[in-house]
């Protein structure tokens, strides 16, 4: 609690002593949200234990103690970090709740959110919720990740103040910089398994689809897009995009300042290196010997679950990291289970 009166202090100091005046700012400014009063998060039985640290205080029960220390450490070097990859300044501090229960994910929270979420973010109130360690599937994303994920999401929308930060600029970026790196299989799961194609770029950032498995795939592409830029124009590129749209361009003029090109003109280049399902099923079928017999399993069990109505990605209103991840495995080990069936038979 000191260090961060002390620092804020400082901040304040230097702020006032000329020396944040002396030169332009450079990056976008960060403009805050309207006051708005952050809402009350109930405290469960035995209370809050609290983690605090200057930028963000991790809450949870004393059991989860462990688990509160791991986390403060990881944001004490994860928020600057990000913000400053992001190009923005970290703006109030962030109230991560650990959650002891499924119950407690369900209630705690200013809103509804699906149950099969691993984390929420709520960037309006600088607000987090994670569920601890022993309610989630043990094989999902780390707490980390989720973490950064959800940070991402605070963080950008710090910086728009009272604007909407485009969904696949959060969602991109969010992937891209909790370092998920799914995207590319999902694209291709799509493409296999429901038979999508890649969304344009166009369709990608004026709104997600609201079909489930096309909102699915749009998810994906705006990761493997932010990818794209970062390759192109390294994490420069991604800043000067963040600070366009935070200045109010458009995604074209946004575009344009970060690599060069406009909407239509990037979505050419882009789409026209993401996987479609005759180069997945090559490179399945090419990979080696036995993905030769299991393909015929792969392309008749595509067709099922086509047919198969009931078989549903994820919902895509809130957070979706851990459901995806869910799906993903469960195809995975679909994919094994041929493998060793093949290789058995
Ligand atoms: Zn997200």
């Amino acid at each position: 609690m000191w260090f961060r009166a002390i620092a804020l202090a400082l901040a304040w100091l230097l702020a006032g002593s000329g020396l944040a005046t002396a030169a332009p700012a450079a990056g976008p400014r960060w403009e805050a949200a309207p006051e708005v009063q952050r809402p009350t998060v109930a405290e469960p039985p035995g209370g809050w234990t609290t983690e605090v640290g200057l930028h963000a205080d991790i809450h949870g029960t004393w059991s989860d103690r462990a688990t509160l220390v791991r986390l403060a450490n990881h944001a004490a070097t994860s928020i600057p970090a990000i913000s400053k990859r992001l190009g923005v300044l970290p703006g109030p501090t962030t109230e991560v709740y650990v959650v002891p229960s499924e119950e407690a994910f369900r209630t705690l929270q200013p809103g509804a959110t699906p149950d099969w979420a691993d984390g929420t973010a709520w960037p309006r109130w600088s607000l987090i919720f994670l569920k601890t360690p022993s309610i989630r599937d043990g094989a999902a994303t780390s707490l980390q990740t989720v973490l950064d994920h959800e940070l991402v999401h605070v963080l950008l929308g710090q910086a728009f103040g009272a604007r909407p930060v485009p969904r696949w600029l959060q969602e991109g970026m969010a992937q891209f910089y909790a370092g998920e790196a799914t995207w590319e299989r999902r694209i291709a799961l799509a493409s296999n398994e429901y038979g999508l194609e890649p969304l344009p770029l166009a369709t990608i950032t004026t709104g997600f689809p609201r079909d489930e498995a096309w909102a699915h795939l749009a998810y994906a592409q705006s990761a493997d897009f932010i990818a794209w830029v970062e390759g192109r124009s390294g994490e420069d590129g991604l800043r000067t995009l963040v600070r366009e749209l935070v200045a109010g361009r458009s995604t074209d003029d946004a575009l344009r300042a970060a690599i060069g090109l406009s909407v239509d003109e990037a979505d050419a280049v882009w789409r026209a290196r993401l996987p479609i399902s005759q180069d997945w099923y090559r490179w399945v079928t090419n990979g080696s010997l036995w993905w030769g017999t299991a393909a015929g399993f792969l392309a008749l069990a595509a067709w099922q679950r086509k047919r198969r109505a009931a078989v549903k990605l994820a919902r895509w209103e809130a957070e979706e990291v851990a459901r995806a991840e869910a799906i993903l495995r469960r195809l995975e080990q679909e994919e094994l289970q041929r493998r060793w069936l093949a290789i058995g038979g």
